[in-house]
């Protein structure tokens, strides 16, 4: 039998139409199928390979801490160098208040330890989310996820979790005494890329303190540099109670995290002890490849050059037939008629050797997000082939 009839009988399926291509190799912006055809690559493993594939640093920390021990006990309990180096560095480029770190598997599991933490930390039962926010699949997380599309088939969820609308004043007359937290993606992503108002964010965080809810800002997706900056707050002179991380933070292996400080984190200590267990979160491996994935961003300067190549993207796509396109930074969205027209456009591209997808909320906007690394060459490569496919696709429809 062969992979593809494998991969069909053995694999737990999602969808009824699954890409199933075969993944040979990966390298920096480029992806190779089993029959040696190449990717430019523009969704990075949907926001995971800021610095590229197997960038040469964080295969070579990879080596490093394979040889010396991989799992040894679940988190928390032995001193692991990986972990503490990569907290120290993490922290050392975030705010003095968010200075502990809870490594986690995933984006889920770190959204499900913040909404923990938020209500054991306040002693309140409430949680308030947004429309249109992804926030993982797990039970917890899904009860928060923005759509009832996805929510519905799995009820009963979350008892006190309340939705608003994202950047829009309500939520902030709601927020009282029995809120423990406001958990919001920073800049939304699978909406399509939304970027709310500096002043609705502000204005967010003020009652926030006002009334001792907890700031939750989830930047899975929008953190490590994709906006143009490190860190998406920054954008918005707010400061999170709680920060959560994942995607990008591992460079390229499995690892969230949820940051807060000293005085927060240490109420998962008592009553119970082990607020949160995990056995393999912040895997020494992962915490080795997230650090060295980390030390490029910085070292390369990959944050300062995003504007510029997001620049670029606008510049070649400005006269593109398309309905508007939305980006902060590297995380793009061309919105479309329609998905079907989407589709039609992205298998093209995918046939000319640029791998791309689309929002999970937002069918018809393509999503572009692609490692940070991407050159001008590769931009202009991908921005061309997109035309051309509009161009047919539109093509194709006038004449049928
Ligand atoms: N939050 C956001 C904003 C995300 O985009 C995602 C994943 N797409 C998650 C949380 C969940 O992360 P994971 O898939 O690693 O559980």
């Amino acid at each position: 039998m062969n992979h593809r009839e494998l991969f069909f009988r053995h694999l737990a399926q999602t969808s009824a139409e699954p890409l199933a291509w075969e993944i040979r190799k990966a390298e920096g912006a480029y992806l190779w199928d089993a029959a040696g055809n190449a990717y430019l690559d523009l969704i990075g493993g949907i926001s995971v390979c800021h610095v590229g594939h197997r960038h040469p640093r964080v295969m070579q920390a990879i080596a490093a801490q394979a040889d010396q021990y991989l799992h040894v006990m679940v988190y928390g309990e032995l001193i692991q160098s990986p972990q503490v180096q990569y907290a120290e560095l993490l922290t050392r480029h975030l705010p003095a208040s968010l200075h502990q770190v809870y490594f986690t598997n995933s984006g889920a599991e770190a959204v499900e330890g913040a909404m923990k933490l938020a209500k054991r930390y306040t002693g309140r039962p409430h949680i308030f989310c947004f429309h249109q926010s992804y926030h993982g699949s797990t039970q917890g997380a899904l009860s928060l996820l923005g759509d009832e599309y996805w929510r519905q088939a799995y009820r009963p969820l979350l008892p006190g979790v309340y939705r608003f609308i994202y950047n829009d004043d309500e939520v902030i007359d709601h927020i009282n005494h029995q809120t423990a937290c406001v958990i919001l993606e920073t800049i939304q992503a699978e909406a399509g890329v939304v970027v709310p108002d500096k002043s609705w964010m502000q204005a967010l965080a003020a009652r926030c303190r006002q009334t001792g809810t907890l700031l939750v800002l989830d930047e899975v997706q929008c953190g490590f540099g994709r906006n143009g900056t490190l860190w998406a707050f920054e954008q918005f002179g707010v400061i999170p109670d709680i920060l959560v991380l994942g995607k990008a933070l591992g460079g390229g292996l499995p690892l969230g995290a949820f940051i807060a400080s000293r005085e927060i984190m240490q109420s998962l200590t008592h009553d119970p002890v082990l607020g949160h267990i995990t056995t393999f979160g912040g895997h020494p491996l992962c915490c080795a490849a997230g650090k060295a994935a980390m030390e490029v961003l910085l070292e390369e300067q990959l944050c300062e050059q995003v504007y510029e190549k997001e620049k670029l993207f606008r510049q070649l796509l400005e006269h593109l037939p398309c309905r508007e396109i939305r980006s902060r930074g590297l995380m793009i969205a061309i919105e479309f008629d329609s998905f079907e027209m989407n589709k039609q456009i992205i298998h093209r591209c995918w046939k000319k050797g640029v791998f791309m997808d689309w929002y999970l909320f937002a069918p018809h906007c393509m999503r572009i997000a692609p490692p940070l690394i991407i050159t001008e060459q590769q931009i202009q490569q991908a921005c061309t082939v997109i035309d051309e496919s509009v161009h047919e696709v539109l093509k194709h429809q006038k004449s049928s």
